[in-house]
């Protein structure tokens, strides 16, 4: 045998003993997790990706033929692909949407604070009902930012939602009370965006 195939022998052995190794660790944390019940996701952060993320999960859901419900605040102005789709094509799927556009685009606070609380009583019987497996609450963290909703209120009907419901919370920011009573959180980073290299919000990828 070569030096060559020498080396490639050894790498090969090493790079099998290692992977065993993650094998045995990633089987043990497997057998370690024991809890059933639903989850709380946050996603977060400056980066793109919060949103279509959580779209990404109803999709997964649906999959499996489970009950989703996604409410969307602030968004109304722009219609997105999601909204087409689930509209048009997942009539399983409860769907509401604030509808009032953007905060800088309306300037008008307590037309916002209306439209917040009555999205609000939408969302909040969801989260009552265990007959939900995945609930979708998309931007809902600006209506705490800018307190819109009571932030106690909120946070309570999210942690003692029916344990076997998951929930996915999307928008920047969303405080630490929040971050505290959710199970997973993510940040998305920004590294780069396209938008700031002049590139235009593209149909089906942003929108
Ligand atoms: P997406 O819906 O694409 O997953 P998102 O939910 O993470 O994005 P939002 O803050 O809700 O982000 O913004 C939605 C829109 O803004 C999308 O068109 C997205 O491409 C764009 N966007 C997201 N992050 C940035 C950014 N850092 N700079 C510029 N535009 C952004
Ligand atoms: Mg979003």
């Amino acid at each position: 045998m070569s030096t060559t195939d020498d080396k490639q022998t050894r790498k090969n052995a090493k790079h099998k003993a290692s992977m065993e190794k993650q094998k045995s660790n990633v089987d043990a944390r497997i057998e370690e997790a024991s809890i059933e019940r639903g989850v709380a996701i946050l996603l977060t952060g400056n980066g793109k990706g919060k949103s279509s993320s959580a779209f990404g999960m109803v999709m997964r859901a649906l999959g499996y033929g489970q009950k989703v419900g996604v409410v969307q605040f602030i968004k109304g102005q722009q219609l997105s692909g999601e909204e087409i789709y689930v509209r048009e094509q997942c009539p399983q799927v409860t769907f509401y949407q604030m509808g009032t556009g953007f905060t800088w685009d309306t300037q008008d606070r307590s037309g916002d604070i209306e439209a917040a609380v009555r999205t609000w009583a939408v969302a909040r019987p969801m989260l009552e009902d265990p007959s939900f497996d995945l609930v979708v609450l998309d931007e809902l963290t600006y209506m705490l930012a800018y307190k819109y909703l009571p932030e106690d209120e909120v946070i309570a009907a999210l942690a003692n939602r029916p344990p076997e419901q998951s929930v996915v919370v999307t928008g920047r920011g969303g405080g630490a009370a929040l971050q505290e009573i959710m199970d997973t959180v993510s940040e998305v980073k920004d590294v780069k965006h396209a938008f700031n290299a002049g590139i235009k919000a593209r149909q089906g990828v942003d929108f």
